[in-house]
């Protein structure tokens, strides 16, 4: 069963490929040729401070920039990139896109700046992360950057003495991990056992239903219950209203993200857009004062 789920996985990759772009191609090819092209493209998103809203950072989204079709989301294309392999090195020219956009205001960001970047399962593997990662931070003054990796669930990963080693290493860098989509996966309490998880992002599911019914209420106050127990720190995702945030607030999550407080953007809009928002800030503190 696994092998058809897997030859239907890829089928529909495919399928989805050759819609894409009109013309067929392996997967792989299509998806390097992108890559040399340069059509790839990050977009950041805030993280922001539960207590006061200030930007702490931002996740690091991709888009593929496909002349003639738009921007096409990465739910589409990262299970095709995963699949062939070439996340790895579109991962790479993501944080190297980054780094060039984002070290010249490094004295502009926020103290600490946290960066996520998406990893999958293959990457786990890939003893070359470590070396994006200490280039990365290598482009900004030292420890003006938080970096943060966010695993997802999504692909089932297998511990190795391997993965051990390179979560050490990269704990050793100051890398921080995030599990993300927290709360839908089945591998949940696993990961909490096999890597050092810095913080939990509780799936957009849980922050929609808030509000909703008191069985959502529960589980939401038992994932918040057991991070603190764990002394992990929580980030909620996709919040979209006062209320979520309030709610979420009041139960001591320390980072939101989602609509509310900013959309993905082109990184290019990024440094604007947090210049902006300071002024907002300063103004409502001038209002106060
Ligand atoms: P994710 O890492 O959980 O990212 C959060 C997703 O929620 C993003 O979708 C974001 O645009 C969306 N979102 C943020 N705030 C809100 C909100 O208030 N309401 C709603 N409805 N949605 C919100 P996006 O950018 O389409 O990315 C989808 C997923 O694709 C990501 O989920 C992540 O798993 C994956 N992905 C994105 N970029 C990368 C990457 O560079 N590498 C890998 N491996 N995966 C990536
Ligand atoms: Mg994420
Ligand atoms: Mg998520
Ligand atoms: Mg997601």
């Amino acid at each position: 069963p696994l092998l058809i789920l897997t030859v239907i996985v890829g089928l529909l990759a495919g399928l989805a490929c050759y819609r894409l772009l009109g013309r067929p191609g392996s997967p792989r090819a299509i998806l390097r040729r992108a890559l040399e092209a340069r059509q790839f493209e990050p977009f950041l998103q805030p993280i922001v401070r539960a207590g006061d809203g200030h930007w702490i950072g931002a996740e690091v989204l991709m888009r593929w920039h496909l002349p003639g079709e738009g921007l096409i989301r990465p739910d589409l294309f990262i299970p095709m990139a995963e699949q062939t392999g070439q996340i790895l090195p579109m991962t790479r020219d993501l944080m190297q896109q980054v780094a060039e956009v984002l070290a010249p205001h490094a004295a502009e960001l926020p103290p600490h700046c946290h960066i996520g970047f998406n990893i999958s399962a293959a990457h786990c593997s890939d003893p070359q992360l470590l070396e994006d990662c200490r280039n990365f931070l290598a482009a900004f003054p030292s420890g003006s950057i938080e970096l943060w990796l966010e695993l997802t669930e999504r692909e089932l990963i297998e511990p190795t003495e391997a993965s051990d080693l390179l979560f050490q290493q990269l704990s050793s860098l100051g890398v921080k991990v995030a599990i993300d989509d927290f709360g839908i996966g089945h591998a949940s309490l696993n990961y909490l056992q096999r890597f050092t998880v810095d913080a939990l992002k509780i799936d957009q599911s849980f922050v929609k239903r808030i509000g909703a019914d008191t069985l959502s209420a529960h589980l939401l106050d038992t994932l918040v219950a057991l991070a603190t127990k764990l002394d992990i720190d929580l980030v909620a995702e996709g919040v979209e209203t006062a209320a979520q945030r309030d709610y979420l607030r009041a139960l001591r999550v320390r980072y939101l993200q989602g609509y509310y407080f900013g959309r993905p953007m082109p990184i290019r809009e990024f440094m604007p857009a947090l210049r902006q928002h300071r002024n907002a800030v300063r103004e409502v503190m001038d209002l106060r004062a």
